[in-house]
């Protein structure tokens, strides 16, 4: 039996999604703590802060990645992506207002 990321992070963290509230819900006893995302669906090892693109997590190392469970997990992506925009639009209003700003 091959050992894959996943049941090597599930093993490291008990088996359990170890969002401590980052998807927005405050877990009593301060995590998650799911053992699976639902119906028959396994926990997914990833960032243990989510980066906001698919990119950047896929390229977290692998000491860095926890179990979370999906619902967890895209209620935190969603906020971190959420987040990002907003410092993006914050950022090109920024650089307009320094190219428009000829006083
Ligand atoms: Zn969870
Ligand atoms: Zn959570």
């Amino acid at each position: 039996m091959t050992t894959t990321v996943l049941t090597a992070v599930l093993q490291a963290h008990a088996g359990r999604c170890a969002c401590p509230g980052t998807c927005g819900k405050e877990h009593p006893g301060k995590q998650c703590g799911a053992t699976h995302s639902g119906e028959d669906q396994p926990l997914l090892a990833a960032p243990q802060t989510p980066h906001a693109t698919d990119a950047q997590n896929a390229a977290a190392p692998v000491e860095t990645l926890r179990p979370w469970c999906w619902t967890c997990w895209r209620q935190a992506l969603a906020a971190v992506r959420t987040r990002a925009a907003e410092q993006r639009r914050q950022q090109m209003e920024e650089m307009q207002i320094g190219l428009f700003d000829v006083a």
